[in-house]
């Protein structure tokens, strides 16, 4: 019987993993522009710390997530999501003991038992940072706008995206704010999903996230946070309008936007694509100014975003014309006969310690049909028949160019990059979203 992957867990062939790599290899170096450095917290961790963190009443915690007992019958969970791990381990290690502010980034596999469509998956993968330890809305501005920093980076272009921004206030605004919801939404109570009749009970917040379409004519005329920020909160999230408005960054202010998350605080923010349909949020963040008391930390504020990987990968897809056989080797190996056969191996290990992407012709194929794999996969075809054996020397044929040389192997193995051309641009995956310095 054949053994099939899971629903909503996809392989990434190694096609895709080419792009795969250089996003990862791009946003690892951006954020280290701004500061951050990597932390990996693991995949499991006691499903309590969600269930405090993330919240009891979220979809996310109530119907997502992956929670099963260990032998000991301690309750662990695959983890949703990486803010409450960043900020468990920032106070599990003391990192706030620093007195600085920390400012952690994280790309990894993240679970979520929700129905699988295009650009939302069961196992999916985000990108994030967290800057803990500031409560200046400049801090804000400076995520955002690495946020949109990332997209240009990417090669996606302005007009194609959006950002939506609101504030829901602190923990002070909130009470006032979730009655006025309370109150509201009773009074409509007949209108909402079974859901949200029980998020009126539990967290009336949570019906502002409610994607039902019987919900969407209430939550249209709902009551808006940004109507009840206190004092402090309102300058905050001027200050952050001015801020973004200095630097050129667009937003839209979206009074609904809540984020579904209950550890956020004042400011919340999505930037969107306008070209992925339904689930069209790149990134989604905010701040989380209680998380770290929540969980057992000092009081220290903290913001941060989270980016979906795969719809990174969906729409720069839609704008990059692949060349999935662009060669990608330096050299391929062509043996002929037995002593060729011996030599080549030894051939290939001192390219390859020379930094040359090489292979070797392993399943026997006539010469004519491993120098037409040549072509296809390397820049070079490497010769190594008894002739040139004999002589000590070797074969070297350029597939771009259908010049052949013959090459002293002593000369050639002291230094192979001296003898060959560089692969073309543009190899593998249609160009590099993120360009590699040169020089
Ligand atoms: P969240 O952690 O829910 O704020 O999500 C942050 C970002 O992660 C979203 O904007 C998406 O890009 C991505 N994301 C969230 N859930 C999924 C999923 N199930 N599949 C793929 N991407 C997701």
């Amino acid at each position: 019987m054949r053994v099939e992957s899971v629903r909503g867990m996809r392989d990434i062939l190694p096609e895709e993993a080419v792009l795969w790599q250089r996003l990862e290899e791009g946003i690892r170096a951006l954020f280290a522009l701004y500061g951050y450095k990597e932390i990996r917290p693991p995949l499991v961790e006691l499903a309590e710390l969600f269930a405090r963190g993330v919240g009891e009443a979220t979809d996310i915690v109530h119907k997502e997530m992956y929670v099963f007992p260990d032998k000991k019958g301690q309750m662990l969970a695959l983890r949703p999501e990486a803010t409450a791990s960043v900020v468990r381990a920032y106070i599990e290690h003391g990192l706030y003991a620093k007195g600085d502010l920390a400012k952690l980034y994280y790309i990894g596999p993240m679970f979520r038992y929700e129905k699988p469509q295009k650009g939302r998956q069961r196992q999916f993968h985000q990108y994030g940072v967290e800057a803990l330890g500031s409560l200046d809305p400049a801090l804000d501005a400076e995520v955002i706008d690495l946020a949109w920093h990332l997209m240009e980076r990417v090669g996606l272009a302005r007009e194609g995206l959006y950002l939506r921004l609101n504030s829901i206030g602190c923990r002070e605004d909130r009470p006032a704010f979730r009655e006025a919801l309370r109150s509201y939404f009773s009074a409509r109570k007949a209108e909402l999903c079974g859901d949200c009749q029980r998020r009126l009970e539990e967290n009336p917040l949570r019906i502002l996230d409610c994607k039902e379409p019987q919900c969407q004519g209430a939550i249209a005329e709902a009551p808006k946070s940004l109507d009840y920020l206190c004092q402090k909160c309102r300058a905050h999230f001027e200050e952050l309008l001015s801020f973004l408005q200095d630097l050129g960054l667009a937003y839209e202010l979206d009074p609904r936007l809540v984020r579904g998350i209950d550890y956020y605080t004042r400011t919340v923010f999505e930037l969107c694509s306008r070209e992925l349909g339904a689930q069209d949020a790149l990134l989604g963040g905010g701040r989380y100014d209680d998380l770290v008391e929540l969980l057992g930390g000092p009081p220290t504020p903290g913001v941060g975003f989270a980016g979906g990987m795969e719809r990174l990968v969906l729409v720069l897809s839609q704008h990059l014309t692949a060349n999935p056989d662009a060669p990608d080797l330096d050299v391929y190996v062509v043996p002929i006969g037995d002593e060729g056969r011996r030599k080549a191996l030894e051939v290939l290990a001192r390219l390859r310690r020379a930094g040359v992407a090489a292979d070797l012709e392993y399943v026997g194929r006539s010469l004519r049909k491993a120098m037409s794999v040549a072509a296809r996969r390397a820049r070079h075809a490497l010769l190594l028949g008894p002739d040139e054996l004999a002589q000590g020397a070797l074969t070297l044929k350029d597939l771009a160019s259908g010049e052949s040389q013959t090459l002293s192997l002593a000369e050639f193995l002291a230094d192979p990059r001296a003898f060959l051309s560089p692969l073309p641009s543009g190899e593998k995956g249609g160009g590099d979203p993120f360009p590699r310095k040169t020089g």
